[in-house]
């Protein structure tokens, strides 16, 4: 198809669909300048995330990982939504029937919502994500069930410094999902409800090699309903795609969703 059509067809496709499952990965964030863990700039003094991003690694040496969280909150509040995050919300906030399923934990997609509300005097909750990895901008606690939004720099320069629990004192962590680790239930049972329910999806900026997330796009699939594939790249989508638009997420969304 050439690209005029293709994204006539897809346009067509996602906006006929009642309901529509939006799935996103790090590509997504790309133009937004956040980095891949493994693209240059996202290494952290020489660590591999699979180092880090452990029970074990947090264990060990928490006052090592908050370092690193710090430093990955810094990179991460230096960028902001980029025109396909922001093409996104406004989308939600237009329309009713959308879920967005989102593995990125750098809280872009959250901070989109609230910029296309402000800009529409409306509620943001219709546009924000199903977070199926967590977020960095959010702490939990490691003994109680306390769990908050949590932003700002954290003094990692000794054990005692590190964030506490308000409730009992222990040890926060970030809210994220650490290799090894269970995704949270309520976000799985809600992107599993919304993949049988969907009538479309779209999957914009991951190459789907991590599951679970990569299967509720694929649940849409084989349930003989249409993939919308935005991925410069190659995925393991483009098979099952109905359309497959080979660009950016910034460039492609807003023709395809405004
Ligand atoms: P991935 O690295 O496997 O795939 C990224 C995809 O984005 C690739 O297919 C690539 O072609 C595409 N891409 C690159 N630039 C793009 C652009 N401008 N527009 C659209 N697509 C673009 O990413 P993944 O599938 O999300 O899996 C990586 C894992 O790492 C996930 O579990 C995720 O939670 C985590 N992670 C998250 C972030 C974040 O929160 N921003 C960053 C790094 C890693
Ligand atoms: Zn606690």
């Amino acid at each position: 198809m050439e690209p005029a059509a293709a994204l006539a067809r897809a346009r067509t496709l996602l906006l006929e669909a009642p309901r529509v499952l939006v799935l996103t990965g790090a590509g997504i964030s790309a133009e937004s300048g956040v980095p891949t863990f493994r693209g240059p700039g996202g290494l952290w003094k020489d660590f591999r995330p699979e180092e880090l991003a452990t029970p074990e690694a947090f264990a060990r040496d928490p006052r090592l990982v908050w370092e690193w969280y710090g430093w990955r909150r810094g990179l991460v509040a230096a960028c902001a939504p980029n025109a396909g995050h922001l093409a996104l919300a406004h989308w939600m906030l237009g329309r009713a029937g959308i879920s967005l399923v989102t593995q990125n934990v750098d809280a872009l997609h959250e901070r989109a919502a609230r910029e296309a509300a402000d800009v529409r005097g409306a509620d943001p909750a219709p546009a924000l994500p199903i977070r199926l990895h967590g977020s960095i901008a959010r702490v939990r606690c490691t003994r109680c069930d306390h769990a908050a939004d949590h932003h700002g720099p954290v003094d990692a320069s000794a054990r005692e410094t590190l964030p506490a629990c308000p409730a009992c004192g222990a040890l926060l962590r970030p809210d994220v999902v650490w290799f090894g680790e269970a995704l949270p239930a309520a976000a799985m049972a809600r992107a599993a409800a919304a993949a049988q329910a969907a009538d479309a999806c779209l999957v914009v900026g991951t190459a789907g090699a991590v599951q679970p997330a990569a299967g509720f796009a694929m649940t849409v699939a084989r349930r003989r309903r249409p993939l919308v594939v935005v991925d410069p790249g190659p995925t393991a989508f483009d098979g099952m795609a109905e359309v497959k638009l080979a660009g950016s997420a910034g460039a492609a969304l807003p023709p395809l969703l405004g």
